[in-house]
């Protein structure tokens, strides 16, 4: 039997990476690999949720740099992540997996109030529970909705899950020579600018000492990989 590393875990999907190669809206395959890779972690005993963003189709500071009020803009951005949450429920449990819904926004036809206890009583339940709606406030990142969910929920890590197989000193597709971290920490993920999360995530993850571990997303069974304790992707931590 394969040995999890962690019992509790916090998925991170952008919303770009459920775009795929699109690069805007859902992507039907990024659905449903992501569902059976999620599917196959729940499946060796390890408590799942997943906090989704909304980039791939609306984000605050695009509708700001437009004139539109940002915080406005950012409860559009809010809104765009319930709608992926949707799109991933219905994926996960075509492939089979229990899933709620909880959105920071209340919007009670579609998903349940996010309540601390309940998500964690979910989670015991065996039951895959999905952030919607961010934090539930503007000038916040769903990068910091995980880092704050998953202090909330005492979760032992956070997968950062991109299309890129970690994090580089350049742009690896601009740049072939890029260099790819194995480790870093959250100072120098601080002071180099680099592009893991945005900084008040960062923090919030150094303060509360939840390693964050970023891996691509998009080869099949890497998030069954990093569970199991395989180095790839780069590790973020103290
Ligand atoms: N957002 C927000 N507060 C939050 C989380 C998200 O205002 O707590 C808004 C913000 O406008 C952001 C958008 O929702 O641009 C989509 O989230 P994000 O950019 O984090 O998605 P990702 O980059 O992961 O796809």
């Amino acid at each position: 039997m394969e040995k999890p590393q962690y019992g509790r875990v916090i998925l991170k999907i952008s919303g770009e990476a459920l775009a795929g190669n699109q690069g805007f809206g859902l992507e039907h395959n990024m659905l449903t690999t992501v569902a059976r890779q999620v599917a196959e972690i729940r499946a060796l005993g390890v408590e799942v949720c997943v906090v989704v963003g909304g980039g791939n189709l609306w984000r605050g500071i695009a509708g700001s740099a437009q004139g539109m009020d940002r915080a406005t803009a950012d409860y559009m951005g809010m809104l765009a992540t319930v709608m992926n949450a949707l799109a991933l429920q219905d994926a996960l449990e075509k492939a089979g997996s229990d899933t709620r819904v909880l959105s920071a926004i209340e919007m009670r036809q579609v998903a349940e109030p996010y309540i601390r206890r309940r998500a964690i009583r979910h989670m015991e339940k065996g039951r895959i529970v999905i952030f919607a709606a961010g934090t539930g406030n503007p000038y916040f990142s769903t990068d910091t909705t995980a880092a704050l969910r998953a202090a909330e929920i005492e979760a032992e890590v956070i997968l950062m899950a991109k299309k890129v197989d970690g994090v580089y000193d350049s742009d690896p597709v601009k740049n072939p020579q890029a260099k790819k971290f194995d480790r870093l920490s959250y100072l120098e993920v601080l002071s180099r600018g680099l592009g893991v999360m945005d900084s008040t995530a960062t923090s919030l993850c150094m303060d509360n000492n939840i390693p964050v571990i970023v891996f691509d997303l998009t080869k099949e069974g890497n998030i069954k990989r990093v569970v199991l304790g395989e180095s790839i992707g780069t590790y973020v931590g103290r």
